[in-house]
């Protein structure tokens, strides 16, 4: 696990609040470069940037679109000094958003489009997804919600909260609410609060989940008021989203225990990003270290076909030859499931691998059919009499 860093930043040592965490938030190019002074040297700068006035154009030009912002927190897990900073590769701006030829949809899987009031998605009959606030501690340029996130005049207003219920109240068919965003937990603790005791009298859901990347960027959020309000509404499910190893601080284990203890289960999905997490070694590291702060891995998606973000995807083979990997040698529990969520709106697929290699029926006794399977190491398994 990663110690609190950082022996750049002493400004993350101090100990903020949350609420200080995201007053104090980096959102300019000056602010940034403060920071991280050694940052136009690194080599991960002169990749992605001709010089500082390009960076600074490259900011400004992208920030009405969407904005850049890290809390001091996320920012003091980064390392100039290494050349695939996890940290900064998923929060730099890159030109190549500007002109994405390969994915061209701002909605690719057509949330909009199955909108049943303002601020709800009601695409599966059983479950609905409740876009909370356009919010985030910390604005991922992979964000699969860019058409929206990070504009606050996007949102709808709390006004809308009332047909929202209405709605929900009045289709019995839902048994999960999903609040979203941006991040729901961007939200004062007094309406959170009054929106999930609403939610826990509704007869007909079982579940509240909550997808929130705030574990990952701002811990300090889980303290003792926030998991009161979760304690009360029990039964949450909260999904976060960590996506590299580098990400498991002390921090970060803290806010998981104290919402473990509030009877909060906890879930991690994970994007699969190219030169990010795109190996076994580093996925490895990072489902261990999720089991052992409480989390329970459930998805790895396949990167969305959001507009501005194709330079992030791995191709499904990567995929499909990490989740391969790590079967055989890691813990059941810690392998989540690889999808890939159709574009159009047509729904997660799992992807996996094929672990029969032939069929027949030649041995032993008539009609015996016989198929054969190999193991996670490569040896072959007979099943016989499977029809
Ligand atoms: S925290 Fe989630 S919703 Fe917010 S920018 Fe990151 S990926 Fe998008």
């Amino acid at each position: 696990m990663q110690k609190q860093i950082s022996k750049n930043h002493s400004i993350v040592k101090q100990n903020y609040d949350w609420k200080s965490q995201l007053q104090s938030r980096i959102t300019t190019p000056e602010d940034l470069l403060q920071y991280l002074p050694g940052l136009p040297g690194s080599q991960i700068f002169k990749d992605l940037y001709q010089n500082v006035d390009e960076f600074k154009q490259l900011m400004s030009h992208l920030s009405s679109a969407f904005r850049f912002a890290v809390t001091p927190y996320y920012l003091g897990l980064a390392n100039p000094e290494s050349d695939r900073c996890p940290i900064l590769l998923q929060i730099l701006p890159q030109k190549s958003e500007l002109k994405d030829q390969v994915f061209t949809r701002p909605d690719p899987l057509a949330e909009e489009a199955h909108g049943a009031v303002p601020g709800l998605t009601h695409r599966y009959p059983d479950r609905a997804l409740w876009y909370l606030s356009h919010n985030c501690a910390v604005y991922c340029r992979f964000c699969m919600r860019k058409r929206k996130v990070s504009r606050a005049e996007s949102v709808t207003g709390r006004e809308n909260d009332e047909p929202v219920f209405n709605y929900i109240e009045s289709h019995k068919e839902i048994k999960e609410v999903i609040l979203s965003g941006g991040d729901p937990l961007s939200l004062s603790d007094d309406t959170l609060h009054s929106l999930l005791i609403r939610l826990k009298k509704i007869e007909h859901l079982s579940s509240i989940r909550i997808h929130t990347r705030m574990p990952v960027t701002l811990p300090q959020r889980f303290n003792e008021t926030l998991c009161a309000i979760l304690r009360e509404s029990y039964p949450v499910t909260l999904v976060t989203h960590f996506n590299h190893p580098v990400e498991l601080t002390e921090e970060a284990a803290a806010a998981v225990r104290n919402l473990r203890m509030s009877g909060v289960m906890v879930l991690n999905q994970s994007v699969l990003l190219k030169d990010i997490n795109d190996s076994v070694e580093t996925q490895e590291s990072l489902l261990l270290g999720l089991l052992k702060i409480g989390i329970k891995p459930y998805y790895l998606h396949q990167c969305d076909e959001v507009n501005g973000v194709s330079h992030f995807r791995a191709n499904i083979q990567t995929g499909l030859k990490i989740m391969r990997d790590l079967q055989g040698r890691n813990p059941g529990i810690a392998i989540p499931r690889y999808v890939l969520d159709l574009p159009g709106g047509g729904g997660k697929v799992p992807l996996e691998n094929d672990y029969q290699i032939t069929e027949g029926n030649n041995t032993p006794g008539p009609g015996n059919s016989v198929k054969v399977y190999e193991n996670w190491a490569g040896d072959p398994y007979v099943i016989i009499g499977d029809r």
